[in-house]
């Protein structure tokens, strides 16, 4: 099972794995927004904030 969200930015809806949780940060394959999974009934996108993470390399 999945569910479709509606992307905030390109209004493009975005498949989301049903085992999808709230916080998970997804990307939009239409315009490649990061966006974070605020809620899932009913499933609601909002742009992820940019942070500049450091993977340790
Ligand atoms: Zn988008």
């Amino acid at each position: 099972m999945s569910f479709e969200a509606e992307c905030p930015e390109c209004a493009a809806g975005v498949e989301m794995a049903g085992d999808t949780v709230v916080g998970e940060i997804i990307q939009c394959p239409e315009c490649g927004a990061e966006l974070e999974v605020m809620d899932l009934n009913p499933p609601t996108l909002e742009l992820a904030p940019e942070e500049e993470e450091d993977w340790g390399e």
